[in-house]
């Protein structure tokens, strides 16, 4: 037998496009959708969109075209990023003058995706950003001797003054007797602000909307100085036990997920944080036997499962899609391989990716 160097593959992709105008939602339930069909072959591909239709070329598209799909000849899915033009990308390592169009992977055509911090995925209309995870339950205290306050200075809470691993605070615009909290007593009255009926054993919603201080007014920020010392509020809602913090984006378009900066206040970006307690499998949904439930409209009613599983002994978060009406997409950061088969989502298109052995 001859050796084949290359990979001599087929690409098969057939595409769904749909016209809700406020909407980039595909719907599984639905098959009223157009279809295209494109094959591609150990050449780079771009799908631009061209009036209504979709269109397949080979040569690298105009400056400032808005590319859809980028396939190389190596049969990679190259990520979007929907930022400026020029951006290089991981595996292909070139830049392009095009603006690439942000890509989705459905997790129902991979079965399973593997969660990491900062990954973005979406269940339905709403958009979530991993903000931290931790398999294992915490005890010591990471804050603990931080803070410079005067050891006469009480906290107004509890009146009781700076201890090591409980320092006092200054998140607002109070001052005088009024001015510290205590880590632990912000902590507590942080959650007694959120305490929605959308809390549980299993899950705790903060809503950003809520949090600023009840004296002063002032809302506060994510990230913020006491002192001197640098706290971030994410921080102090993280709790012991092992968990999964989402940032989540309820009504807002994707591209507004990003990652908070320092001095961001907590209604500018996201509308809140889930802190997920870490069980086996973690269901979410609409309905209210869940796990986590989540209510929006698009969001099915078991929509998504959160799957802890143990690659090479350590733990691994794992997505899996119960076949939600709207699927389950994680955004695509690094170029990916195209084998067997494929599902990406950009923008009001779907596209089924096929790969098909050429034996040479
Ligand atoms: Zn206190
Ligand atoms: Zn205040």
């Amino acid at each position: 037998m001859g050796q084949c160097q290359m990979r001599n593959e087929r690409i098969l992709i057939r595409c769904y496009t749909w016209n809700n105008e406020s909407s980039d939602l595909f719907d599984y339930e639905s098959i009223n959708n157009e279809k295209q069909q494109f094959t591609i072959q150990n050449q780079d591909s771009y799908i631009i969109s061209d009036k209504e239709t979709l269109q397949l070329i080979n040569e690298i598209p105009k400056e400032n075209s808005e590319v859809i799909l980028y396939i190389t000849a190596k049969n990679t899915v190259v990520a979007g990023t929907q930022q400026q033009q020029g951006n290089s990308t991981a595996l292909t390592n070139t830049k392009f003058p095009f603006k690439l169009k942000k890509n989705w992977l459905t997790v129902r055509s991979v079965n399973k995706y593997p969660l990491n911090v900062n990954d973005i995925f979406r269940l339905g209309k709403m958009t979530f950003r991993i903000s931290s995870l931790s398999f294992t339950t915490q005890n010591e205290h990471e804050f603990s001797n931080r803070s410079k306050a005067d050891s006469n200075e009480q906290c107004r809470i509890c009146l009781g003054n700076a201890q090591s691993s409980n320092p006092l605070l200054n998140p607002c615009k109070c001052s005088g007797s009024l001015k510290y909290i205590h880590l632990e007593c912000m902590k507590r009255w942080l959650k007694e602000l959120t305490s929605s009926s959308r809390s549980s054993e299993k899950s705790e919603t903060y809503l950003w909307k809520l949090l600023k201080c009840e004296i002063c007014q002032e809302p506060y920020k994510v990230i913020f100085q006491s002192d001197g010392v640098t706290y971030h509020m994410l921080d102090l809602l993280k709790p012991r036990y092992p968990f999964v913090m989402l940032e989540f984006y309820s009504k807002k378009k994707e591209t507004q997920v990003q990652q908070i900066n320092l001095g961001d206040r907590f209604t500018s970006k996201s509308d809140g944080v889930i802190v997920i307690s870490l069980g086996e499998r973690m269901s979410l949904g609409r309905a209210k036997e869940n796990w986590v439930k989540l209510c929006e409209a698009s969001v099915s009613r078991f929509h998504a499962t959160l799957q802890i599983e143990k690659v090479q002994q350590q733990d691994s978060l794992f997505l899996f899609d119960n076949n939600s009406k709207f699927g389950t997409l994680v955004q695509i950061k690094e170029d990916l391989q195209i084998y067997q088969e494929l599902e990406i989502q950009v923008g009001k298109s779907l596209f089924k990716l096929q790969a098909n052995n050429i034996i040479c």
